[in-house]
């Protein structure tokens, strides 16, 4: 295992990979891995010959009120979870590498799939998601890039920035890893107390009571979540695509704040 925190480090070491005929495959994380990062890592490892992972809490995605400072870090831990699941390389760079040159002036915006749910409770995210994915694909090279369908609507940002923008990889969506009661894994969950934590899971049951009654699936979601005072909907939305309706929610449980979805065949 590589512990790398320079661009041109990373950037060298996977050219030589290629140079070798090797396929490189890349998971970006916030760190704080755990399961659902793992899946990424596990299924980028059995399809790639390479499998480099970056860690990096991006503080373009923040908003000013968020919750950058107290995001969790454990890099070191990190590390040890990526080579078990088998990656060859993490790439941790300190903020100062990834921007040096003080605020950024370049933003890059999807418009459209950025639009609505966590775009509109998250002024300015996606802008920089997209900013800080497209600079670490521009970084990485050719690669396969393996996301969560966690991130639903992230993922449909990514899909549009690289086929936009012609960048050489392969989007690859991975199915959401959750606990046994339904609560999908999250760095995040680490902030839920235990009264908390219990309550959480509500959100599995409002997706699932949705998928039962797709027809009123806004509003069954949204009564489910309000039979728990512990937990605040931000919103419930149903996105039709050409094969499935996905049900998406989004709640805040104190300060912390959750998303989940569900896919239901067409
Ligand atoms: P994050 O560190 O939260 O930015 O997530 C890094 C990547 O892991 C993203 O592609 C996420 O969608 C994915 N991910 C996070 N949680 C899960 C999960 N529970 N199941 C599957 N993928 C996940």
């Amino acid at each position: 295992m590589q512990v790398l925190d320079r661009i041109d480090g990373f950037r060298k070491e996977l050219d030589t990979a290629r140079a070798d005929g090797k396929a490189v495959g890349l998971v970006l994380t916030m760190g704080y891995l755990h399961d659902g990062h793992t899946s990424l890592i596990r299924r980028s490892a059995e399809e790639c010959d390479l499998t480099a992972v970056t860690v990096f809490v991006n503080p373009l995605q923040f908003g000013a009120n968020e919750d950058l400072d107290r995001y969790p870090r454990d890099v070191e831990r990190d590390v040890a979870i990526a080579a078990d699941a088998g990656a060859e390389i993490v790439f941790a760079p300190p903020v100062e590498e990834m921007y040096p040159t003080g605020p950024v002036l370049t933003s890059i915006h999807v418009a459209d799939v950025s639009e609505g749910m966590e775009g509109a409770v998250r002024p300015g995210h996606f802008d920089g998601v997209a900013t800080v994915v497209a600079k670490l694909f521009a970084i990485a090279g050719p690669c396969r890039a393996y996301f969560g369908e966690k991130d639903y609507q992230q993922l449909a940002v990514v899909r549009r920035m690289a086929a936009d923008l012609s960048f050489p990889v392969d989007i690859v969506g991975c199915p959401i890893v959750r606990e046994d009661d339904g609560l999908a894994m999250s760095s995040r969950n680490v902030f839920l107390s235990p009264e908390q934590r219990r309550a959480a899971s509500v959100l599995y049951r409002a997706l699932q009571a949705g998928a039962t009654d797709l027809g009123r699936a806004r509003q069954a979601m949204a009564d489910t979540v309000a039979e728990e005072p512990l937990v605040q909907l931000d919103y419930a939305e149903v996105v039709e695509t050409d094969n499935e309706y996905r049900l998406v929610i989004a709640a805040r449980v104190g300060t912390t704040r959750l998303i989940d979805n569900l896919g239901v065949a067409k």
